[in-house]
């Protein structure tokens, strides 16, 4: 007996989207973005799983990418964000991690420490996101430097799309421009494409794609585009009902007494709330799959419990098994009812709710 929220991580998905990252890249190298703990999916188990495909993994900093190191995996780890602070430098060079270098700190601290063996670097150019990267001028002027640093084996030049995810955004076609001519004086490997680079904008793969969010089976584009790829879904966050109630026209459902029926209802309560991560935001009518049927939310999402209709449902009773995401309800539009994206839903699952691997 216990309390039935449950994320069911679904590892074949996994494997069959990077593959398809793979396919659509022509083969050409594919790092599978395992930040934050795989989307929230687990991330040695994720890396575990997808040892004998992935070319590489990126992370955001070298706790991450430590975590995966001490689980066993071999392959390189590139630091997205490359290191904070210098002591972490000669860990990155122990752990042979591949190592962002986005600004003239991390230059000068890298510069400043010895290595008995060299890194490889990313070098980050800001193309318009204006969060991290060197300009295109500031990278040709310290690039004789960098090459002639010890410390420095290899370089591979990126940058990040902001508006990869709007199909018409001229952001997007400027920016790969911009490194593409540098990469030509250069004359060095580079990345570019997200997930949104990979399933919408060709001229952006490159010789190393960054996949993350289409690991994890959810698009990164609005839910009225149609995706011209099938993803598969990763992640089945489920639960049950717990109690049912019997309700008259006029009677209210959760706190702030939101929702009041206009007919007789019967509604269902849920294991789930916002401390399991379901977002509170979602509002009445955001799509929940109960004992195989569409069904839909009424009231406010409170701490560790939510409401559904389930009026005319006389199959459902207690221990109904009930759907919040996965392969029914898209974890796309359960975040569009909340006014959020598909990458806050999978990382913002907690700690409370059981994790369990099927492949
Ligand atoms: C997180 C991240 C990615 C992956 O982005 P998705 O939209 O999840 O595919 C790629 N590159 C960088 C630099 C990132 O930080």
């Amino acid at each position: 007996m216990s309390r039935a929220a449950t994320a069911i991580i679904h590892l074949d998905a996994i494997c069959q989207n990077y593959r398809l990252a793979k396919q659509i890249g022509q083969g050409r190298g594919t790092l599978a973005v395992v930040k934050a703990n795989a989307y929230g999916h687990g991330a040695a188990q994720v890396a575990h799983k997808l040892h004998n495909e992935a070319d590489a993994y990126a992370v955001a900093c070298i706790e991450e990418a430590l975590e995966l190191r001490q689980s066993g995996i071999t392959k390189p780890i590139l630091l997205l964000e490359g290191f904070f602070t210098p002591d972490e430098i000669p860990l990155i060079s122990e752990h042979q991690f591949w190592c962002a270098l986005h600004c003239q700190e991390q230059l000068d601290m890298l510069a400043r420490t010895p290595l008995p063996t060299p890194l490889s670097v990313w070098l980050k150019l800001d193309t318009g996101m204006h969060r991290l990267g060197f300009r295109s001028d500031q990278i040709l002027n310290r690039y004789p430097e960098i090459t002639r640093l010890s410390q420095v084996k290899d370089v591979t030049l990126m940058t990040h799309l902001a508006c990869a995810d709007e199909l018409s955004s001229p952001m997007t076609g400027k920016q790969i421009t911009e490194l593409r001519r540098l990469e030509q004086q250069l004359k060095l490997p580079s990345s570019i494409a997200n997930s949104a680079g990979v399933l919408a904008h060709p001229d952006s793969l490159s010789d190393w794609q960054r996949p993350g969010i289409m690991l994890y089976g959810a698009s990164p584009f609005a839910m009225a585009e149609t995706l011209p790829y099938t993803l598969h879904t990763t992640m089945t966050l489920q639960s049950e009902i717990i109690a049912i109630h019997d309700l008259q026209p006029g009677d209210s459902v959760g706190y702030g007494a939101t929702w009041v029926c206009d007919r007789p209802m019967r509604v269902g309560t849920v294991a789930m709330g916002y401390a399991d991560g379901y977002p509170r935001h979602a509002g009445n009518g955001t799509p929940v799959w109960v004992a195989g049927q569409q069904s839909q939310l009424v009231g406010r999402v409170s701490m560790d419990m939510l409401t559904v209709d389930i009026t005319g449902r006389d199959d459902v009773g207690l221990g109904a098994p009930v759907e919040l995401w996965g392969k029914h309800v898209n974890a796309g539009t359960v975040a569009e009812h909340a006014g959020t994206i598909p990458y806050t839903l999978f990382t913002g699952v907690t700690a409370r709710v059981k994790k369990r691997y099927q492949d």
